[in-house]
């Protein structure tokens, strides 16, 4: 069934919606008419007008097995039968059960055994700080009330997350609303920390291996399981955000598999459901848990919730998604998938001059835009834009942080796709980058 538009949706987007990351006058403007996406199968997506584009950044690096995949699209509408929504107020549903049973058997150790739902990272990480603030003031350490976060960190944009937050363009603005946080670079930075070793920080939040709103950025090996010494000397909790690193994205189910470490909290969305709905689960321990335990009246309740907390369609999206994960090859493919992109990657440089270095992790990568005598391009030609810009061209969605192109797939890519996205993102550095040259 389709809507009825009394004018295109393009004409009207541009009317009426606010687009988040986006300069709105440059958006609206009668020349610029808006990409109106319309439907998607596996890793493509096609626009209103039936251009095909790949799907290079999964849509935000929430999608795994590509769009409209059957089992997910099923496991939503077996739900949808039932109901859509009600509260986990008061009562439970057993999509949400079933799903923070999964959760804690799946991820690593045996130490998470309880699942905090919500609605996005953001909240997710607001979850864990709370929860760690609170179980601090009512277990006997309430000058436990800092946090430590890393610099450049990217945890999500509402005001608890942004304060942990550490990229100076999206926090900046902000700062006046943000707490104080004791910021470090590395790790022997947090060793040296004076509010750390005085134990007077709740814990140390983290996104393992990879930093991907800092460009991609890598941690050197064996900096997650120092950091878990760290906070095991010092009785400190331990925040791992694997928004984006979760569920395959690193090459293993959980980028703390790949350094044997367990955290306190650990906090997932995006992938949750696949890339289909707006979910989020905060796991943790039975440490925790029990810290908030007590007659009503000791008042050592967790006041915190929204009206969408396990929202049972999002729940049933998950559990497909998990299923997927157990009758299809998954892993498997990430590892061909990475594999091939790295053989990819190692190309590039050498077929490109303004592609200076590219970084890789599993199915994560960046690649920095340069002019070929290795210097930055203008910042006023914001390059990285103008490359996704014209990588649509080459049929390519795909977005920059400044001036390093980031490219996600979907696990279901096949070997052609990602070639394609690739030679797309190619030929479109190039052809901007020709426009420098004289
Ligand atoms: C996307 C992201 C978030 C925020 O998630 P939202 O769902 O956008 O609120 C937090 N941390 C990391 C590492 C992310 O990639």
């Amino acid at each position: 069934m389709s809507h009825e538009f009394s004018k295109n949706p393009a004409a009207l987007d541009q009317q009426f919606c606010w687009h988040p990351f986006t300069p709105m006058e440059e958006w609206c403007a009668p020349e610029n008419p808006p990409l109106i996406l319309s439907h998607g199968r596996g890793a493509t997506l096609y626009a209103q007008d039936g251009t095909a584009y790949l799907d290079g950044n999964s849509s935000i690096w929430t999608n795994l097995h590509g769009h409209c995949h059957p089992l997910i699209n099923e496991g939503i509408r077996r739900q949808l039968e039932k109901f859509s929504h009600v509260s986990f107020l008061g009562a439970g549903h057993a999509p949400a059960a079933i799903l923070a049973e999964k959760l804690c058997v799946l991820t690593p150790g045996k130490n998470l055994c309880k699942a905090f739902f919500s609605d996005n990272g953001s909240t997710a990480i607001e979850v864990a700080l709370k929860l760690a603030v609170q179980f601090w003031q009512q277990n006997g350490a309430p000058e436990r009330s800092r946090f430590v976060a890393f610099d450049n960190a990217y945890h999500g944009d509402t005001v608890g997350a942004a304060s942990v937050g550490g990229v100076p363009l999206f926090h900046e603005r902000f700062s006046t609303m943000h707490f104080p946080v004791d910021r470090v670079s590395c790790v022997e930075e947090l060793e040296n920390l004076p509010d750390f070793r005085a134990g007077k920080c709740a814990a140390v939040l983290l996104e393992p291996l990879v930093q991907g709103v800092n460009r991609m950025h890598l941690w050197p090996k064996g900096m997650l399981r120092q950091l878990r010494r760290l906070c095991d000397e010092t009785g400190t909790f331990l925040i791992l955000d694997e928004i984006l690193t979760g569920f395959g994205r690193t090459g293993t189910m959980f980028a703390c598999e790949q350094e044997d470490v367990c955290p306190d909290f650990l906090c997932l969305a995006k992938g949750l459901t696949g890339g289909y709905l707006p979910l989020a689960a905060t796991l943790t321990t039975q440490h925790v848990f029990d810290g908030f335990l007590g007659p009503r009246q000791a008042q050592r309740t967790f006041f915190y919730g929204h009206s969408y907390t396990a929202n049972p369609l999002g729940c049933a999206a998950a559990l497909a998604n998990l299923s997927i994960f157990e009758s299809e090859p998954v892993l498997e493919k990430i590892s061909n998938l990475s594999e091939l992109l790295s053989q990819l990657l190692a190309g590039l440089p050498g077929n490109c001059p303004f592609i200076k270095s590219t970084r890789q992790i599993g199915v994560i990568a960046g690649m920095d835009l340069s002019l070929p005598d290795g210097s930055d391009f203008p910042a006023t030609a914001f390059a990285g834009h103008a490359v996704c810009k014209i990588a649509r061209n080459h049929g390519l969605l795909t977005r920059n942080i400044g001036d390093t192109i980031t490219l996600l797939p979907p696990y279901c890519t096949t070997p052609e796709e990602l070639e394609r996205m690739v030679s797309a993102i190619r030929k479109a550095a190039t052809e901007f980058g020709e426009r420098f040259i004289p």
